[in-house]
């Protein structure tokens, strides 16, 4: 079992389940969602992941159709995605976790988009956009 937190403390979660492959993106929309170089997430299934406070808090932004960012009202912690749908599919941000994980990143996706000010030195795959 996962547990994780926003940095204020209001909104905390559990995920009782395994994580997906760690994934790092660098599309513009995740670099400004989380103001740094990248995003870090990975894919949970929704029906494992189990909200334990903080239900008011949470914000809700569609960034592009069809793709939620939610995140706390509260600290402005972005928390996961989700994409509504017959199969709705959740991504964590990793960052947001309070167990430490053992992983290691698996891929750079929209990699030609990354922030030129940030040398990354890793043997993860590097997808100049989405692997098909
Ligand atoms: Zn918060
Ligand atoms: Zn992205």
């Amino acid at each position: 079992m996962y547990q994780g937190s926003c940095l204020c403390g209001k909104v905390k979660y559990e995920i009782h389940g395994e994580l997906g492959p760690i994934g790092l993106c660098h599309c513009s929309r995740c670099r400004k969602a989380n103001g740094t170089a990248f995003l870090a997430a990975a894919q949970v299934n929704p029906d494992e992941f189990k909200l334990v406070s903080g239900q008011e808090c949470l914000g809700d932004y569609e960034s592009s159709a069809g793709v939620h960012r939610v995140f706390c009202k509260h600290c402005g912690s972005p928390l996961f995605s989700r994409r509504p749908g017959p199969a709705v599919v959740m991504r964590l941000r990793i960052g947001t976790l309070d167990t430490p994980l053992q992983a290691k990143a698996q891929s750079h996706i929209f990699f030609a988009d990354r922030a030129p000010w940030f040398e990354f030195q890793d043997d993860a795959p590097k997808y100049a956009q989405r692997p098909m």
